[in-house]
């Protein structure tokens, strides 16, 4: 038997948490005994978000099997506790690709290739190529209503539709009028009446909202918008995302959806879940990180999503700790500007992964610090070359030293571009040519990140270009920099430590990709250990 599919659809604004309401759905109806997985279509003519900006996009998400993609992946991820392949993310750019490239081989028998049914068929085999023996697909479909650019997915979902058991989830926005000191409900019923042009009927609307939303206006939504009294879900503003399970729970909201598809639930299983949200709004013990990144502000704003993930790993190692996590992104340039001064009062800091020079000088300023205070750091990516970098300078005299993406001349190129990454660049054939998705680590005996990890096979996400230069490596073993974890074949430096240190441990990798809120990263959760002593 196929897959039974949950179309989540976006109205009035972009912004309101589609990916956490995909995500907390999926994450009842798994609670609920069956195998769930999500989809995420992004409008944009790109293949992939890998060569986007992180201050227009966010950050990118690196699934297991390489892809870059957007950051709701990661929170389906995070939620359901699985890995979410290449596959699970749609494009207009993929979509068409492949139309072209079927007509360039006479794919569609010499007739002329059309959006309807040609682009539309596509989109369909694509999302049914998700199914396997999943009992549930989630279909978010990025972008509004009434947007160009999604309108052609929207075809595509009314046509499978058709085909497949399904039901439509509207997301839209209730905005609180101060003049009037009310919830208006218009803008919900335009977006659903929009959604009914294309053919679609919402079974279920959820509307967001800053504050709870009354009887009174959950009826006029159903009445307005032509659904069952009772498929108005709220979702108002909460304390944390890891809660809006529950209060979809608490409304019955997988019940009554399950129910839609005349099935019922198996098991119930949220107590882990209920508990560790538990501990979050029950911690008190304080922990203060500092996240030192180049992308915190842009223009005069603070970007909250491009460190998502590291974000989200600290949340999960505190809510296992039950610590009361206090977070502040500090702008790397800042620290360049007023020194490390600013620094004093943190438990611990992160230096997370980067592109380019600007702000590598106060990310080094920064790490230096840490390293001869005794305070707790964790490199990601960048952090462990800029960590790396540091003690070339200021531990082994090699003043200059430096990572040839920022300085191509340096005296003591220390980081440098793999070489078969080289001829990608010159050629700039940018897209998805990282070294990307999961890699194997060796962690050598007797070290930290060896005793955290608990194996001595273990496996990060990547996506950089460059590394250790195998050259500098001695050296700077001989002035007690530790490689504590090496790819297989010995020549990539994968983790680096320093001893008798509270924790100073850098990783090419990105734990934070594999950070789940029930199953926290084991070095995200020492590093927060660490804080606190
Ligand atoms: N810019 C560095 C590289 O390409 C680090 C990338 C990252 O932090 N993800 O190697």
């Amino acid at each position: 038997m196929g897959a039974k599919y949950i179309f989540v659809i976006g109205g009035v604004l972009s912004g309101l948490g589609k990916g956490i309401i995909t995500s907390s759905i999926g994450k009842i109806i798994q609670s609920y005994g069956y195998k769930v997985t999500a989809i995420k279509i992004d409008p944009y003519i790109n293949i992939d978000a890998g060569t986007m900006r992180p201050t227009e996009h966010g950050e990118v998400w690196v699934t297991e099997d390489g892809g870059e993609f957007d950051q709701d992946l990661g929170n389906y991820e995070r939620f359901l506790g699985i890995n979410i392949p290449k596959k699970n993310n749609i494009t207009t750019g993929q979509i068409y690709l492949s139309v072209i490239q079927r007509e360039r081989s006479l794919g569609y028998n010499g007739r002329n290739a059309e959006v309807i049914p040609d682009v539309v068929n596509e989109i369909k085999d694509r999302i049914r190529a998700v199914e396997e023996d999943n009992d549930f697909v989630i279909v978010e479909v990025g972008g509004t209503t009434g947007d160009i650019q999604n309108l052609i997915f929207l075809h595509a979902i009314r046509e499978l539709g058709k085909e497949t058991p399904s039901i439509n989830i509207l997301v839209t926005y209730i905005p609180f009028l101060d003049t009037v000191g009310e919830l208006k409900t218009k803008p919900t019923q335009h977006a659903a009446a929009q959604l009914r042009e294309v053919g679609i009927m919402p079974d279920f609307i959820v509307p967001r909202c800053d504050r709870r939303l009354d009887q009174p206006r959950k009826d006029k939504i159903s009445n307005l918008c032509f659904i069952e009294r009772g498929n108005v879900i709220e979702d108002p503003t909460l304390d944390s995302i890891y809660a809006v399970p529950l209060l979809f729970k608490e409304q019955n909201f997988g019940e009554k959806i399950l129910k839609k598809f005349g099935m019922e639930k198996k098991t119930e299983d949220l107590e882990n879940w209920k508990n560790l949200v538990e501990n979050i709004r029950n911690s008190d013990k304080k922990v203060k990180i500092g996240i030192i990144g180049k992308y915190v502000i842009y223009g005069d704003q603070e970007h909250k999503d491009v460190y998502i993930s590291v974000h989200e790993a600290l949340k999960h190692a505190c809510a296992h700790l039950k610590l009361n996590l206090e977070i502040k992104q500090i702008q790397s340039t800042e620290i360049e500007n007023r020194g490390t001064e600013m620094l004093k009062d943190y438990d611990g800091i992160v230096v997370p992964g980067g592109f380019g020079f600007e702000g590598t000088e106060g990310k080094i300023k920064a790490i230096k610090y840490c390293r001869e205070n005794n305070i707790p750091f964790l490199g990601l990516c960048y952090g462990m070359q800029m960590a790396v970098i540091e003690y070339a300078r200021n531990i082994c005299g090699m003043e200059g030293a430096n990572t040839t993406e920022n300085d191509k001349n340096t005296k003591y190129p220390v980081i440098d571009i793999m070489p078969e990454q080289k001829e990608i660049v010159e050629k700039e054939k940018m897209g998805a040519t990282m070294r990307l998705g999961a890699c194997t680590a060796i962690l050598k005996k007797d070290t930290k990140v060896r005793k955290i990890y608990g194996n001595e096979e273990i496996s990060e996400r990547h996506r950089h270009r460059y590394e250790v230069n195998p050259k500098y490596i001695e050296k700077l073993e001989d002035a007690g920099l530790i490689f504590s974890g090496k790819s297989p074949n010995g020549k990539l430096m994968e983790f680096i430590e320093i001893p008798n240190h509270k924790f100073f441990v850098g990783t090419q990798g990105h734990p934070e990709f594999k950070s789940r809120f029930e199953n926290p990263s084991p070095l995200f959760k020492e590093f927060i250990k660490s804080c606190t002593i």
